[in-house]
């Protein structure tokens, strides 16, 4: 991992440790190394850094009292939550001179509002949680992914995370009203406002919102609810091309309105790495096809009322050519069997090993483009190369991954990531992409972002964080190189 900031710190001394413990209140810190090793670890396992202290405060006034101490002793924080984010933005490094401040015993949901479609929840609720709160009073909360069962809310607010129904719902940014926060002085931001409109000056929340930690540490948030669908169906649908799937998605939208929630592409060389890869996995289709598109549909009606919809639209995609084939789920369990399969496919990926993995957006208009221009221009770089590519293709994201040739060693394929990074990226930048559609930026992203962003926005962005971190304090080292 790169330098992760430029503040000199030495490690935290004992005396702090001390104090911090104390303020962390009954069961709210580790302080045994091999406790804390988990929590200092990225997910994919590539990065492990160190911290002598692992705090948990379990409310908010406790939370303020643990970042007071280290506003005044200049002790670095890092925030986290599920530890699940895939660009290192939730570990120290390693000069065990950074504590890691977890919101893991924040659990509470502090209220639902049915009449308002609220939800407030503290930021170490569990995504998957509130989905479930949510459908108990017959309610939607459509933020959906795969590390569902693990992330905490805080940490998806902190990544303004996607997921797969960012095509109906948006991502994350749409779905939070209000915000209550730690600021990186410990004084307390109760912006827990659950207005869909309110005009009255800049919009804070947003400055927190995809702030990756280094602007205060959420604690508490207001959420959108929707109507649940009475109705969900899902299909498989095998098509020749990318080109093919976006226009199947334009034809979708047109018959069937806004009632498509989710569309991922996946192509052929993807499943065949989740079946090696992931036991008890299996191929939806018996002929293997190119490309292929997950779709969900749903809306309000009596059960079963959208399967004829949808398979009219499919069979009208198959006569155009624009579809090879189509498998709708007959059941909600053949349903999940699908999407368990679209959630599997990181695993996939990983179990290949050495993919050098990127989460970039184009405009939906020029995803056919950036394919078929990074495919060439890796292959002239690398002419054995494999390539799995998958994403949320509704929001113009793909996950382009190219993967070790066979007659690559690991090594030799990691040395090359730079490289190969400059190659994917150059094209999204040059297509008008991003070369962060939902994962952020962390330590991962932090060089590159400051090679394609401009001079004004860095600067911008660095201003920003000087006014409300001077010290340097909140999760130092992440995104912007301070
Ligand atoms: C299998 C798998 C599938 C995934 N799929 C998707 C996907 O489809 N879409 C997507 O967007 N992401 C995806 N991710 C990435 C990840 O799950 C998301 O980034 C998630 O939002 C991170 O939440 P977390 O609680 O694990 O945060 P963490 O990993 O703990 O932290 C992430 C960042 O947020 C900061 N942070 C955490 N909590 C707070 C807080 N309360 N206040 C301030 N800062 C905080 C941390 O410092 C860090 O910078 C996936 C990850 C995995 C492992």
């Amino acid at each position: 991992m790169a330098k992760l900031s430029s503040t000199p710190r030495t490690p935290v001394l004992p005396t702090v440790i001390d104090r911090l413990k104390a303020a962390a209140g009954e069961g709210g810190y580790l302080d045994k190394p091999e406790d804390i090793a988990p929590y200092t670890k990225s997910w994919r396992g590539n990065w492990q850094g160190a911290s002598p202290l692992f705090l948990r405060p379990r409310t908010t006034g406790e939370m303020a009292a643990v970042v007071r101490i280290c506003a005044e002793t200049g002790t670095a924080i890092v925030p986290q939550g599920g530890n699940t984010g895939l660009t290192y933005g939730g570990q120290p490094g390693t000069g065990m001179n950074e504590v890691i401040v977890s919101t893991a015993r924040m659990k509470a949901i502090r209220e639902i509002d049915l009449k308002n479609d609220t939800i407030t929840v503290e930021a170490g609720v569990v995504l998957q949680e509130i989905q479930r709160q949510a459908a108990e009073v017959n309610r939607l909360f459509p933020l959906s992914l795969g590390a569902e069962g693990t992330c905490q809310i805080g940490g998806n607010i902190s990544t303004n995370a996607g997921g797969i129904q960012v095509l109906r719902y948006g991502n994350t940014r749409s779905l939070v009203l209000g915000l209550e926060v730690v600021l990186p002085d410990g004084q307390i931001w109760d912006g827990l406002r659950g207005l869909r409109k309110d005009n009255t000056g800049y919009d804070l929340k947003q400055l927190f919102i995809g702030g990756e930690g280094t602007l205060g540490i959420i604690t508490a948030a207001v959420l959108k609810l929707f109507p649940r669908p009475s109705e969900t169906q899902s299909a498989w649908v095998a098509v020749g091309t990318p080109d093919d799937a976006v226009a199947l998605l334009g034809l979708m939208r047109q018959e069937l309105g806004e009632s498509v929630s989710s569309f991922e592409l996946i192509s052929r060389p993807t499943v065949e790495l989740l079946l090696a890869g992931v036991p008890g996995s299996s191929d939806p289709m018996p002929v293997a096809y190119p490309w292929y598109v997950l779709t969900e549909v749903s809306g309000q009606g009596e059960p079963g009322s959208l399967a004829e919809p949808l398979s009219l639209v499919l069979g009208l995609a198959v006569e155009k050519g624009i579809a090879q084939d189509a498998v709708l789920a007959a059941s909600g369990e053949q349903a999940r069997k699908l999407w368990k399969l679209r959630e599997d496919l990181p695993f996939g990926v990983q179990a290949a090993g050495g993919a050098v993995p990127h989460d970039v957006s184009v405009p939906l208009s020029r995803i056919t483009e950036f394919i078929r221009r990074a495919d060439a221009a890796m292959l002239k770089a690398y002419p054995s190369s494999r390539f799995c590519c998958f994403g949320h293709v509704g929001d113009g994201n793909l996950h382009y991954n190219p993967v070790r040739p066979a007659d690559w060693t690991f090594d030799q394929w990691n040395a090359e990531r730079e490289a190969i990074n400059k190659i994917v990226h150059d094209i999204v930048v040059e297509l008008g992409g991003s070369i962060s559609a939902e994962h952020g930026i962390g330590v991962v992203r932090r060089e590159e972002n400051l090679r394609y962003k401009s001079p004004v926005e860095i600067d911008l962005m660095t201003r920003i964080k000087r006014v409300l971190d001077p010290s340097n304090i909140m999760n130092p080292g992440k995104v912007i190189p301070l």
